[in-house]
């Protein structure tokens, strides 16, 4: 079987390893450098935390992933120094946690269990204990060396159903394959839309910067996701690297609308997330160094969605870095039978 991965960020590098572990023929197509768009950068957050508990459950499934990994490849992948949760929702969320069947614990601001760069905050805070930092820069490394030669480095201007199989176009180059995975980041919508896959397509600019943390601070930190509240910022939050703190944020959509200068959105989002650390992160320094940007697609959420026409399948989601090992599975087994995995998350419609 011949299967062509369109895309070369995590998701598309996670299927292709998982497709050349089942023996398949298969072909990436990636024009810059692997994992240099939305998967940019050298960490995230791991969390089994979510509103849903089958999310909660497939991110089980990914951790469980995570450490098939880690034992190939003789690297840790996920810094297990658990993540945080608080805002006035976490009650839902240690709900899904409990019926997911996932350990977690729920506790005031102030606890001695919370390891986090603030005094105070506002809601309760939800603990996940296997929550952390995933390894990007690890994690990178690992599937570049498994994909190997498998890496075409060409731009897909076109994908077509003909009789024998689906055709993919990079300019002169033209292949044709048994089945397509298109996992293209923002590239997606305008490619499924040519063989009538309909995908979100509206984007905004996102960024994430780096401060340094104050000597003084607890340690390890924990990662912390806070939930807007009374005009506070919702943020996520994380050790990027030893002594630096990363920090992105929700900010207002008109800022940060596809509309809007990438400048703008960036000068924009520089003030707010600079001003919260200055207001409520007692333990680092409000003085940027360092960002990661990439573009988003608004209002997605959390969520794992799946679309197909014939022979050629799409996916998109948010926040895919903790469930790129899984997807990586779950994409090369419907690459190979066929099938249309089930969508999980806030919008469950089926396809
Ligand atoms: C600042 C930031 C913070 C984040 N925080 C978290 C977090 O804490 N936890 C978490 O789990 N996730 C997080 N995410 C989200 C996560 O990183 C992304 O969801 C994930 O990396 C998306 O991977 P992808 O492979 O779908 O997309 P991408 O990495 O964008 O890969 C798509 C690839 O397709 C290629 N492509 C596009 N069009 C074409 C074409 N026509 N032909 C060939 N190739 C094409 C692009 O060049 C690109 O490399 C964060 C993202 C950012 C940017």
């Amino acid at each position: 079987m011949k299967v062509a991965v369109i895309g070369g960020g995590v998701v598309g590098l996670s299927a292709t390893v998982a497709l050349l572990r089942q023996g398949v023929d298969v072909h990436c197509y990636e024009p810059g450098e692997p994992m240099g768009e939305r998967s940019a950068g050298d960490t995230r957050i791991f969390r089994l935390a979510h509103a849903y508990p089958d999310m909660v459950m497939l991110a089980e499934r990914s951790r469980a992933l995570f450490a098939e990994w880690s034992e190939r490849a003789g690297a840790t992948f996920v810094d297990e120094v658990g993540t945080v949760v608080s805002g006035a929702e976490v009650g839902a969320w240690a709900d899904a946690m409990a019926t997911a069947g996932a350990a977690h614990e729920l506790v005031e601001a102030g606890s001695p269990l919370l390891r986090l760069p603030a005094g105070t905050f506002a809601g309760p805070a939800l603990i996940d204990p296997s929550g952390g930092v995933i390894r990007v820069d690890r994690v990178r490394a690992f599937l570049v060396d498994a994909v190997g030669t498998r890496l075409r480095r060409l731009h897909v201007d076109a994908i077509e159903e003909t009789g024998p199989g689906v055709r993919v176009t990079s300019g002169t180059d033209s292949n044709i394959f048994d089945a397509v995975l298109i996992c293209a980041g923002a590239g997606t919508s305008a490619l499924a839309a040519g063989v009538g896959i309909d995908t979100p397509s509206a984007l905004e600019h996102h960024f994430r910067f780096s401060f340094p943390i104050r000597p003084n601070a607890p340690s390890p930190l924990q990662c912390w996701i806070t939930q807007p509240a009374g005009g506070q910022l919702g943020t996520y939050q994380h050790v990027a690297a030893p002594g630096h703190w990363a920090v992105g944020g929700h900010i207002d959509p008109e800022l940060v609308s596809w509309e809007s200068a990438r400048q703008a959105a960036e000068q924009a989002s520089l003030a707010a997330v600079t001003a919260y650390v200055a207001e409520h992160l007692p333990f680092v320094e409000p003085r940027p160094f360092a960002q990661v940007y990439c573009t988003h697609n608004p209002d997605l959420g959390d969520g794992l969605q799946f679309v197909r026409c014939g022979r050629v399948l799409a996916t998109y989601g948010e926040n895919l870095m903790k469930f790129a090992p899984l997807l990586g599975e779950t994409l090369a087994r419907a690459g190979v039978d066929g099938s249309t995995p089930a969508n999980a998350g806030p919008h469950t419609e089926a396809n």
